[in-house]
C-alpha cells in the first residue's frame, strides 16, 4: 500500500476552485487496496468538501492545528474542530510552519492534541541543509524524539512521519532514490532505538520535496517507504494521476 498525501497548501482563491480540483482528483482512478489518497486543503475548504463527499477512497487532512484546546487563541483551529469537520489526518510541524516560528515544543504538543481528538498526525521532519559533519542526522533524530515523547508504542499505527528535506521543497529536483532511501533508513532505526521495533514497524513513512510526474516512479522504488507528500503537483489532476499510477504499479 502506498499513500500520497497531496498539500494544498494556501490554494486555490475561492472554493468553486477548489471544489473543481477535488472533482478532478476524485476521478483520478486508484484502486484503494494498493493507493491510499490523503489531501489538505486549506482549513476554509474542508468541511465542505469532506461532508460533500461520498465515496471512501479519498481522505482529509488540515495543514496544521493549534497547540491548544479551545479558548482565546484568535486566528488557531483546534484538532477537535478539525475532526468535526470530518477530516482524519493533520499535517504537523510543516517546514512553512516552522519557518514562521513553530518549535519542536509546539510540534510534540500539537501531536499530542491530535491524537487526543482522534486525528491521524503526518509528522513532518527534515533538515533545512546537508553540512558535512553531518548533523543534519543529529537533527532529523532530534526532531523525530521531541516530536513522539511519551507517545505509547500502540499509538505509532496512527503516525506518519514525512521525511522533507527543506532544500527539496519546491525546489527543481529531489534528492534521487539511494538518498531518500538512507534517510528513510535513519527515520527508521531512530524510531527502533527509541520506541522498539513494533512502533518502528507500525508507522508509516513518506517522503515530500519536488516529487513530480517524471520522478514517483523512482521515489516509488525506496524500499520501506510508504508514499509521498506533495505540494505543488497535487494541484494539477494530471500530474497527480500520473504519480497515483505509478503509485499503484509499485505498490505491493
Ligand atoms: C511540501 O511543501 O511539503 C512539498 C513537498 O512541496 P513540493 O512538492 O512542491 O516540493
Amino acid at each position: 500500500m502506498k499513500t500520497i498525501i497531496g498539500n494544498w497548501k494556501m490554494n486555490p482563491g475561492t472554493f468553486i476552485e477548489a471544489k473543481r480540483l477535488f472533482e478532478a482528483t476524485k476521478k483520478i482512478p486508484t484502486n484503494s487496496k494498493k493507493v491510499e489518497l490523503i489531501i489538505a486543503p486549506p482549513h476554509m475548504f474542508l468541511r465542505e468538501l469532506s461532508k460533500g463527499y461520498r465515496g471512501t477512497r479519498i481522505e482529509f487532512a488540515a495543514q496544521d492545528i493549534s497547540r491548544d484546546q479551545e479558548g482565546s487563541h484568535t486566528g488557531e483551529t483546534s484538532a477537535t474542530q478539525v475532526h468535526d469537520t470530518g477530516s482524519t489526518h493533520v499535517i504537523i510541524g510543516h517546514a512553512e510552519r516552522r519557518a514562521l516560528g513553530e518549535n519542536e515544543e509546539d510540534i510534540h504538543a500539537k501531536v499530542l492534541m491530535a491524537l487526543e481528538a482522534k486525528l491521524n498526525p503526518i509528522i513532518a521532519i527534515g533538515e533545512s541543509e546537508r553540512d558535512a559533519h553531518g548533523d543534519y542526522i543529529k537533527t532529523v533524530r532530534r526532531q523525530i524524539t521531541t516530536a513522539l515523547d511519551g507517545i505509547p508504542a500502540a499509538r505509532f499505527k496512527n503516525i506518519t512521519i514525512a521525511y522533507e528535506p527543506i532544500w527539496a521543497i519546491g525546489a527543481e529536483h529531489a534528492p534521487d532514490a539511494h538518498a531518500v532511501h538512507q534517510m528513510v533508513l535513519l527515520v527508521r532505526k531512530t524510531l527502533r532505538d527509541f520506541y522498539g521495533e513494533k512502533a518502528m514497524k507500525a508507522t508509516r513513512i513518506v517522503y515530500g520535496g519536488s516529487v513530480n510526474e517524471e520522478n514517483a516512479r523512482d521515489i516509488f522504488s525506496v524500499p520501506e517507504l510508504d508514499g509521498v507528500l506533495i505540494g505543488r503537483a497535487s494541484l494539477d489532476p494530471i500530474k497527480f494521476a500520473t504519480i497515483a499510477r505509478a503509485a499503484a504499479e509499485t505498490s505491493v
